[in-house]
């Protein structure tokens, strides 16, 4: 048996006290007006700590703080070097505290805690790794004047940068925000979903640990619609990256249209299709990681793959197969190590799913499997693999983001019409495609419009590629040196020569 089995971590959930202040000039910090929250345990529905909430005052301080800490230069007017050895710092005190993050994020938000701890803490600590390796490895460049002029184009951070972020993933959706962002040398206000706070309030006091200066990473838990919205209409914020909703990625457009024209970027919700065609060579393989594609963090991911579109001419085959794959996703205890599936975020979560699961039946869906909440242990944000087949494109769960373990599956009979109905889709974020045919690949991923195409497996993902959406899935990319996109600007000097 494993060191860390579930008596391992329940006793380390059981002994774990989580702070819920706030995080603001290097220290924390209680909301001025002492108001909190509490954030709860979606498994036992147990509150895990009373939470700071946070809003206009407090945004104010941090970002106070963060502009003196940006223009004294004690972060930003450092050498790249200095700056990575500081964030190797961070993400070797990460390691050191991997349990202790991985734990908070499986309680706040009801995850397994095998992919806390295997998946989000070291891809988090991947993350910070690259960036704090690459910038001190990046030249600026002289422009092609002519002999009279020296043009040099230096990229400059932004300066204060606002990350708001959502829970499905809290410390890696913190960290690729961060990660650049810091190695570029900006100040940072992170605000972590009002769902998942515990694991971006540790990190702060990491980072802090590891030498980053007073001012230059700020944590503002809180609602969206107070500290989020006193973040987006800031007039003293340069930047303000953002993970969530279509819906909010759009408030975030109008509050900087509304204030100071602050830079916005936005990676926006998704309704992924995943393309299996006749030609692919291993269904089995094909049908496993397409119920890995949406069963994976219950299906609360941006990118999860939740249109299923299967050529006619193999469907029931690929569907048998589907089910059997779906089967290893049922959800457990998240605290059990075995579990490959936990509970969804909240009650709320769960309802606005369980509602879709009732739309997709209304509206002539058949139910293949799953459809009905559970009880695990007195918790009840459980809902098992649920799959509908003889689904139609204009039916609600076929176009609406659900963010659950609900699947949809589609035939087509060919190759153009499996496009057509995978880009008819207000999103734009990620796709697959299943085929043994190079030809079919090049000419089916060009005709897509996603931010990634994933070929012959599902959700590629690496700190090396870039990631976001097309349409309203967003834009601007985060990971891969494409983000630092958004985190500097660049400068022409032109140094005029004399004769
Ligand atoms: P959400 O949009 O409700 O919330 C995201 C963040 O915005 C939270 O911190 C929240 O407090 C804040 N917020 C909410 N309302 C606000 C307002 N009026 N003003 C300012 N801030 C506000 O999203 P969620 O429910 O936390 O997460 C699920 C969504 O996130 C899904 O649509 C999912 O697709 C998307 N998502 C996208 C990606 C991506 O990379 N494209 C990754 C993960 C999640």
């Amino acid at each position: 048996m494993s060191s860390k089995d579930a008596a391992f971590w329940q006793a380390k959930a059981d002994a774990l006290q989580a702070r819920g202040q706030a995080f603001i000039h290097g220290r924390r910090a209680d909301a001025a007006d002492g108001r909190t929250f509490p954030t709860i345990n979606p498994a036992t529905g147990r509150v895990l700590a009373e939470v700071a909430r946070c809003g206009a005052a407090e945004v104010e301080l941090a970002a106070r703080s963060a502009r003196q800490a940006f223009n004294n230069g004690d972060w930003a007017g450092l050498p790249p070097r200095e700056r990575k050895a500081v964030l190797l710092r961070l993400a070797s005190l990460m390691e050191e505290h991997a349990d202790e993050l991985a734990l908070l994020d499986c309680l706040d938000m009801g995850k397994p805690i095998s992919d806390a701890s295997q998946i989000d803490v070291p891809g988090s600590v991947a993350v910070l790794r690259w960036y704090a390796e690459a910038i001190d490895k990046l030249y600026e460049q002289v422009a092609p004047t002519g002999q009279d002029a020296l043009a040099l184009i230096t990229r400059e951070p932004v300066g204060v940068v606002a990350a708001v972020v959502p829970w499905n993933f809290p410390l890696d959706m913190a960290v690729w925000k961060l990660a650049p962002a810091l190695a570029a040398g900006n100040s940072v206000i992170l605000k972590p979903a009002e769902q998942s706070p515990l694991s971006a309030l540790r990190l702060a006091e990491l980072a802090t640990a590891a030498g980053l200066p007073d001012g230059v990473f700020n944590v503002l838990p809180g609602y969206g619609e107070e500290v989020g919205a006193a973040l987006g209409r800031h007039p003293d914020i340069d930047c303000l990256t953002f993970t969530g909703s279509t819906e909010v990625g759009k408030h975030f457009l109008r509050y900087a249209g509304e204030s100071n024209m602050k830079q916005v970027w936005l990676e926006c919700g998704g309704k992924s299709a995943n393309l299996v065609f006749a030609d692919c060579g291993d269904l089995e393989l094909a049908a496993q990681r397409a119920a890995f594609g949406i069963f994976f963090n219950q299906g609360q991911v941006c990118s999860a793959n939740s249109r299923l579109l299967v050529e006619r001419a193999i469907l029931p085959r690929f569907l048998d197969k589907l089910l059997s794959a779906a089967a290893a996703w049922q959800p457990g205890n998240p605290l059990h190590p075995d579990s490959r599936a936990g509970c969804l975020v909240d009650a709320r979560q769960t309802e606005r799913v369980l509602r879709y699961i009732e739309t997709g039946k209304a509206e002539g869906g058949r139910l293949l499997c799953g459809g009905e909440r559970l009880q695990l242990d007195g918790g009840d944000c459980y809902i098992p693999p649920t799959i509908f087949s003889e689904m139609r494109p204009d039916m609600t769960i076929v176009r609406e983001e659900i963010f659950g373990p609900v699947l949809c599956v589609l035939p087509f009979d060919s190759e153009e019409e499996a496009i057509a109905m995978a880009n008819d889709s207000q999103y734009g974020l990620a796709a697959s495609v299943w085929s043994d045919d190079v030809n079919r690949i090049h000419r089916v991923a060009r005709a897509l419009r996603a931010g990634t195409v994933s070929v012959n497996t599902v959700d590629a993902l690496d700190p090396a590629v870039p990631f976001g959406g097309m349409k309203q899935s967003g834009f601007g990319r985060d990971l891969s040196l494409h983000a630092l996109d958004k985190f500097t600007q660049l400068k022409t000097t032109w140094i005029q020569l004399r004769r």
